[in-house]
This record gives C-alpha cells, sequence and structure tokens, in this order.
C-alpha cells in the first residue's frame, strides 16, 4: 500500500484552547482508527511549540509550519526561520501556497528562496503550485505549473537532488480552495501526470521520490475517490482538517 501523506493546514484559525483541543481530538481518533497514513498538522506559528508538547512520541503526527523566512537569522522582523521552525519540533513547511502568493503577493523567486532555505535546514518542503480559475478558462494552467516548478525547482536542482525524498509537491487549483468546488478526478490526474513528468524533466529518474498531493475543498464525501488514483499521493487539507472527525475520516477513507 502506498504511504499517503495527509497534511491539515490550519492556517490563521483558532485558539491555544481550540487548537490543542482539536490535537488531541486527532491523536485519539487517529489511534482508534489505527490510521497508519503520516499525518502533518500545521497550526498558526506562534503555537508550534506547545502542539509539538501534545504530539510529542506519537510516530506518525508530525508537525509542520504554514510559511516560512527566506533568510537565516538577522534584522528581518516579523519573520520565522527554518532554524526556528526546527528547534520548535516542525519538520515540514508550506512554501507558496496560493494565499501567500495571492494574498501576500509573494513571487516565484521568494518561493525559490524559501526552497533553498529550508532545504538547507534539511526541512521537508511542500511546494504548492496551482492555476487560477481565469488561467483554466484561458488553457493555462500547464504553462502557469511549468512556470511555478521550474522558478522554484530548477536553479536548485543539484542541492535538492541529494534529499528528493524530502520535496513533495501539492498540486492546489487556486478555485478550488476554500470553495467547495474540488478538481474533477480527470482534472486531477492529468495535471498530476503532467507535474511528474515536468519534475523528471527537472531531476531525472529519481524524482519518483516525489510526493504529489491533491489540495483543495478535499471533504468526506470526495476524499476517497481523489486518494485512490494511481497519480496521488495524499492531501493538503484547509477547512476540513478543522474538525477532528471530519479529519480522521478523510485520513481513514484509503
Ligand atoms: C488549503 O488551504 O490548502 C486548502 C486546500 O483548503 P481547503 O481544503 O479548505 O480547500
Amino acid at each position: 500500500m502506498k504511504n499517503y501523506l495527509i497534511a491539515a493546514n490550519w492556517k490563521q484559525n483558532g485558539n491555544l484552547k481550540s487548537l490543542s483541543h482539536l490535537t488531541r481530538n486527532i491523536i485519539a481518533l487517529s489511534s482508534k482508527r489505527k490510521i497508519r497514513h503520516k499525518i502533518i498538522l500545521f497550526p498558526p506559528a506562534i503555537y508550534l511549540f506547545n502542539i509539538d508538547s501534545l504530539i510529542k512520541n506519537k510516530k506518525n503526527i508530525l508537525l509542520g509550519v504554514q510559511n516560512i523566512s527566506p533568510y537565516n537569522d538577522g534584522a528581518f522582523t516579523g519573520e520565522v526561520s527554518s532554524k526556528m521552525a526546527k528547534d520548535s519540533g516542525c519538520n515540514y513547511v508550506i512554501i507558496g501556497h496560493s494565499e501567500r502568493r495571492h494574498i501576500f503577493g509573494e513571487s516565484d523567486l521568494e518561493i525559490q528562496s524559501k526552497v533553498s532555505a529550508s532545504n538547507d535546514m534539511k526541512m521537508n518542503i511542500i511546494l504548492c503550485v496551482g492555476e487560477t480559475a481565469s488561467e483554466r478558462r484561458k488553457k493555462m494552467t500547464k504553462k502557469v505549473i511549468t512556470k511555478q516548478l521550474r522558478t522554484a525547482l530548477f536553479p536548485l536542482r543539484n542541492r535538492l537532488r541529494k534529499n528528493l525524498q524530502k520535496l513533495v509537491i501539492a498540486y492546489e487549483p487556486v478555485w478550488a480552495i476554500g470553495t467547495g468546488k474540488n478538481a474533477t478526478t480527470e482534472q486531477i490526474s492529468d495535471i498530476h501526470n503532467y507535474i511528474a513528468k515536468s519534475l523528471s524533466n527537472i531531476f531525472g529518474r529519481n524524482s519518483l521520490k516525489i510526493k504529489i498531493l491533491y489540495g483543495g475543498s478535499v471533504n468526506t464525501a470526495n476524499a476517497k475517490s481523489i486518494l485512490e488514483l494511481d497519480s496521488v499521493d495524499g492531501a493538503l487539507v484547509g477547512g476540513a482538517s478543522l474538525q477532528a472527525k471530519k479529519f480522521i475520516e478523510i485520513c481513514s477513507s484509503i
């Protein structure tokens, strides 16, 4: 069986009390349902340390940070470095989430710097790519994804090649995030196969080590049909990960 990776992106939601409660419920339900897949929790950065203390010693539940500084230590007010995230118990980082790209104007080059800094710290990187609704309408999806992947990864290919099992790509069509409108299984297969081909153009045969996740309105009703696809290695879940029961149902759907 595939070793799935299911990520819970809590974004800027909850508070210390509610997210601690959510974590405890995820731990309890995951053990009750005997979930073997890897679960990664992405709380707001300020709570990383607290959530880490709750998941200590849980082999299949790990911690990640939703965003990262492109810089190491220094005068960068408000930023959190990969080294600091690691110190707080994180092994994973989400880079290039569509909300970072579209609300905070992150460019592909900034994303490349973040990949570089996180790779230097040997973090597991989840790089998000995906097209907007208008780009899909204009049949630009593959062009957009090629640019996002190549700008972020190609210049770093020799360094990344040493740790390819630590690189994960999440295909997240922007129009599917938080809208309740997931991509169809045909659209997902088509783009995941395209991403796999693009990764092989960058890294060669070793690119098979790179997992490809789908994200965008994954819920209890559609998770099984999405996760069953050959080209899908897991999911990045936003809204549905804020309810332990729903999230664990998604994890146990495959
Ligand atoms: C996300 O935030 O990455 C995401 C996929 O959100 P949602 O599941 O709510 O669409």
